[in-house]
């Protein structure tokens, strides 16, 4: 069971558009919590959309990305939320990595499992799902880890014992 990501970012603004445009990107399942939202209430911008985060989300859709976002998270009144926040689908209680949310995510985007990146912050959830659908995987790291206690980074390395190195680290910049 491993994983073999298109890139592993450090956040999801880092991720090019153009690129992922040229490898034939035209839709994006897109993860929630620590992935579009910091979700540690440490975090300065603790339940918004960051800015970098937004400006980002913004320019996929004027280039002609869909965006839907797949959320295992079940409150209903967070997700509702976060939905009007973000400005476009979310589907609630995705019960990633198994196959439901997603499923659902790429009926709504209505485009083939080829053109369909996921992109999230868990190889265990987001990576998994993804891998599953035979979609593209993106995984970037949690907006919440410079917040986060010691046993979480240790969780989150254990989590990336599947991952295996990235297919087109070129995917990522860093002269943003
Ligand atoms: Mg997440």
């Amino acid at each position: 069971m491993w994983i073999t990501p298109w890139a592993n970012a450090p956040s999801i603004d880092r991720l090019d558009i153009d690129a992922l445009w040229e490898r034939g990107i035209r839709g994006l399942l897109l993860d929630l919590d620590n992935t579009l939202v910091p979700n540690h209430p440490l975090h300065p911008e603790y339940g918004t959309v960051p800015v970098a985060v937004r400006a980002w989300l913004d320019a996929a859709q004027t280039k002609g990305i869909r965006l839907v976002c797949v959320t295992n998270n079940k409150k209903l009144a967070y997700c509702q939320k976060a939905e009007a926040l973000l400005g476009f689908p979310l589907i609630p209680a995705g019960k990633k990595p198994w196959g439901q949310g997603l499923m659902q995510g790429l009926r709504q985007l209505d485009l083939s499992f080829k053109e369909v990146a996921v992109i999230g912050d868990r190889p265990t959830t987001d990576g998994l799902g993804g891998h599953w659908l035979r979609c593209p995987v993106l995984l970037v790291a949690s907006l919440s880890y410079p917040y986060e206690p010691k046993l979480y980074h240790v969780l989150r390395a254990m989590e990336y014992w599947i991952v295996k190195p990235a297919l087109y680290p070129q995917l990522v910049k860093y002269d943003c």
